[in-house]
């Protein structure tokens, strides 16, 4: 067993719910990691003994962001169609057809390669937990191939075979729906720990309210969790079927009537809302209002959604400041989001809060609050705490 304090913490923000905005802030303390786990917190003047140290200077220490929708397993580039929508075009999800066919035509080797990229590119953006879909094969082995290449780098993988009806299928939609629930749920299932369905009768791409109720069945039935890409594109069937079936996660949620926000707020226990506000300024499409949600108890998360087509990137830090700015969002209701409501839309108690117990996912912000995340935006101040050059010092100080 190993253990390292973590000291010179100017500010600490736990996200542990307790104090001033539910954020569990600290000055002056200290924290203590064994075995990658934190053993204790308290104040830097009764710091119990370690076999390492590391002194962060007086920065901010924050639980690393939890990106908990992205869909990071694609080749192809889609710079030209951004371009076209910043000129007016409207998004209809039709555009996911050509990363489709980009990702069946790349090998292996190159899938693996351009995912590990994006990897190290949150991490050094602060993110510690990604979640990561599939959803660019829509074939039973390009599916299986996505969700293992994407298990390698996380446990929180998500079958999305029910991202849009591939070209072959338009014609036989029943068709695609049985392949789904069928043979590739049971290919993708040692490798999936979630199935999701982009449940948008707005798109003609997508599924509507019956076909997506199939897919989360017959996905709960092979014991995978449940989230739902939905009312993305205008008032719809998604948020009620998320709550009627118990759904970790129902995401996007741009539209939604008093009635879905009712049913949000009393599911809020069971089915977190997950808004990705990076979609809604790369489609340029008009922001929901999240603290409407807040206030009527919705249990909120925040994702980047990263994707070649609606949102290529991977900054937490921005999606913060965009919470922020545009969704009515508090700089605390927003970290807190990103981080414990993220972890809880993963279903994951162990991330996102820093409490003894939970695991040593930690990121350091340079700056002197965690204020600055949304202060400063664009500027790279969050950094996994690992990955960023500290050096740990031996101590000889354990009994
Ligand atoms: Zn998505």
């Amino acid at each position: 067993m190993s253990s390292t304090v973590v000291t010179g913490i100017g500010e600490l923000v736990t996200c542990d719910g307790t104090g001033p905005e539910l954020l569990g802030i600290h000055s002056n303390a200290a924290l203590v990691v064994e075995d990658g786990m934190i053993a204790w917190i308290g104040a830097a003047a009764a710091t119990p003994a370690a076999d390492s140290r590391i002194d962060v200077g007086g920065r901010v220490i924050i639980p690393g962001f939890v990106d908990s929708h992205t869909h990071l397993v694609f080749a192809g580039d889609r710079s030209t169609e951004f371009a076209a929508r910043m000129t007016g075009q409207p998004y209809d999800g039709g555009g996911i057809g050509v990363t489709v066919a980009a990702t069946r035509a790349a090998s292996d080797d190159e899938l693996t390669r351009l995912l590990a990229s994006r990897i190290d590119e949150l991490r050094a953006l602060g993110t510690t937990t990604v979640e990561i879909k599939s959803g660019y094969g829509l074939t039973v082995a390009d599916e299986v191939r996505a969700l293992h290449i994407a298990h390698q780098f996380t446990t929180e993988t998500t079958f999305l075979g029910a991202h849009v009806i591939p070209a072959e299928y338009v014609q036989d939609r029943a068709g695609y729906v049985d392949l789904v629930t069928g043979t590739m749920l049971q290919a993708v299932a040692p490798y999936a720990r979630w199935i999701d369905v982009f449940c948008e009768p707005h798109s003609p791409h997508a599924f509507d309210a019956d076909e997506a109720r199939r897919v989360l069945t017959a996905g709960a039935e092979a014991g995978l969790g449940l989230r739902v890409h939905a009312n993305q594109l205008g008032l719809g069937p998604g948020v009620q079927l998320a709550v009627e079936l118990s759904a970790a996660s129902v995401d996007h949620c741009t539209y939604l009537d008093n009635a879905d926000v009712d049913a949000l707020a009393a599911a809020s226990a069971t089915t977190v809302v997950t808004m990705l506000p990076g979609v809604e300024f790369c489609t340029r499409s008009p922001y929901p209002n999240a603290a409407r949600l807040f206030a009527a108890g919705v249990s909120l998360a925040l994702a980047t959604d990263c994707n070649p087509g609606t949102c290529y990137s991977s900054s937490m830090p921005w999606v913060i400041s965009l919470a922020v700015r545009e969704l009515g969002l508090t700089p605390a209701q927003a970290l807190l989001s990103a981080t414990a409501g993220s972890a809880k839309s993963l279903r994951r108690p162990d991330i996102g809060r820093l409490v003894p117990g939970n695991r040593a996912e930690l990121t350091v912000l340079d700056a002197p609050s965690y204020l600055h995340l949304a202060y400063r935006p664009g500027v790279p101040i969050a950094r996994v705490l690992d990955d960023d050059g500290f050096t740990r010092q031996r101590t000889n100080a354990r009994p």
